[in-house]
């Protein structure tokens, strides 16, 4: 089965670990999907490569320095090159049906919003546009009437299990964890967690900062707060339940005590099919689930004492206003730091932790109202955070309740 009519793609993100899998799909319906425009960092074989692969018309390079080796990577394609932010930007402008978001962390928040105040549908992976500005995110698609198909596998098992019922009328909306390579760690253990081991993801191939977010749990908080403006409803609505196989996605509990969950094996290719194809199907060669062969799904409560950065999440979450956005830029900065070899595993969350504290002190939590708005306080964390890295050795545990 494929697509009546012939999309338009415009993949930002289109080098990483679902820029690349969106192109799979695409290859496998090369009549329902026409790529229009790319979009990169700063691996320019690889965005030349997957420009030409792809026969897209634009390519675009965040990293303005590069723009000659990209020109001359495409050099008789007829892919038409450009560099710099604005030229991101200039990409998720670019007529189209879908534009997919897939570029990783807070980088991706103003060509992913230009598209959506263009009015453009945006299959959205890149949950910290959600977290950092979630509020005018929100705004916008319903000021302007855009469809945004949440890509991110728990939500896209939310919005199948939801089978059309209004989010705000269910009593729970639960996401699942996989508990990422420390699950079964004990505290002593994850704090002397190395690099390697974290990077090392038990049931998913991802970028290497969700990789990590997985593995300190922070993921699955950035995951709630992203289902919370997805879906609009509030965080005492939301729950969390860790299940190591990764075959149950998310699950829908409704006010008779019906429960529909959504299942497939842990390949992002299913939910980027899905909403490549919405309100259509593809056909795809996803290896297909045989719960008689898995025989066992397990579940169990998330342990927020193993893994402080899934608490300092939710008490962001439930403090709401500006917390999410402060809350991602010290992840971002924190992560950043670990993959350097400059802080241990544990200090994630403690840096986190401290940041939101003194975000609050500074009074910088209010809720941005626009994207500027939260692109200002995501940069003052940022710098906040490097000067906290700076300055004193982390300390102590962070307090969950
Ligand atoms: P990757 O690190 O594999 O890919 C990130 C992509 O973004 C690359 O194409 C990268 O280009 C590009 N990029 C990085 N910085 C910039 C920038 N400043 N401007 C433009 N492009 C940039 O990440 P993933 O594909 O794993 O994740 C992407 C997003 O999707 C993240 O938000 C993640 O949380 C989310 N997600 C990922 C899942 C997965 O299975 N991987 C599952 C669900 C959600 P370059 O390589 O040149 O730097
Ligand atoms: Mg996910």
């Amino acid at each position: 089965m494929a697509v009546t009519a012939q999309r338009r793609l415009v993949l930002l993100g289109a080098t990483g670990s679902i820029g690349r899998s969106t192109l799979d799909i695409v290859e496998q319906a090369p009549d329902a999907f026409a790529v229009e425009a790319v979009a990169g960092g700063y691996d320019v074989a690889a965005l030349a490569e997957v420009a030409i692969r792809s026969g897209a018309r634009f390519a675009a390079i965040r990293d303005e320095s590069r723009y000659g080796d990209l020109k001359a990577a495409l050099a008789g394609s007829g892919v038409e090159a450009a560099a710099g932010a604005k030229s991101i930007v200039e990409a998720a402008l670019r007529p189209a049906d879908i534009v997919v978001g897939a570029i990783s962390g807070a980088a991706g928040v103003e060509p992913t919003y230009a598209a959506l105040a263009e009015g453009r549908t945006v299959a959205l992976a890149n949950k910290e546009c959600l977290v950092c500005a979630g509020a005018p995110f929100m705004r916008t698609v319903a000021e302007r009437n855009v469809t945004l198909l949440p890509l991110d596998s728990e939500h896209d098992a939310l919005w199948q299990a939801l089978g059309g019922a209004d989010a705000k009328t269910v009593e729970k909306l639960i996401i699942t964890a996989s508990g990422g390579p420390f699950r079964t760690w004990t505290r002593a253990q994850i704090e002397a967690a190395t690099r390697e081991q974290a990077l090392r993801h038990p049931n998913w191939s991802m970028g290497r900062k969700i990789t990590i977010d997985s593995a300190t749990m922070m993921n699955k908080g950035l995951e709630l707060i992203e289902a919370r403006h997805l879906f609009g409803v509030a965080p005492d609505k939301l729950d969390v339940l860790v299940h190591p196989q990764s075959i149950v996605h998310g699950l829908v509990a409704f006010a008779d005590g019906s429960v529909t969950a959504s299942l497939y094996v842990p390949d992002m290719r299913v939910p980027i099919a899905h909403c490549l194809a919405w309100p259509e199907r593809l056909q795809t060669n996803a290896r297909r689930l045989d719960l008689g062969e898995i025989a066992t799904l397990t579940f169990e409560r998330p342990d927020l004492g193993r893994f402080p950065a899934l608490g300092v999440a939710m008490d962001a979450m439930r403090q709401g206003g500006g917390m999410p956005t402060v809350l991602n830029a010290a992840n971002e900065i924190a992560v950043e730091a670990f993959l350097d070899g400059r802080i241990g595993f544990s200090d994630i969350a403690r840096l986190v932790g401290q940041a939101c504290e003194e975000a609050l002190r500074a009074n910088d939590a209010r809720e941005p109202a626009t994207v500027e708005e939260a692109l200002a306080v995501d940069h003052i964390v940022r710098e906040r955070s490097r000067t906290i890295l700076a300055s004193k050795p982390l300390s102590g545990m962070v307090t969950v309740q």
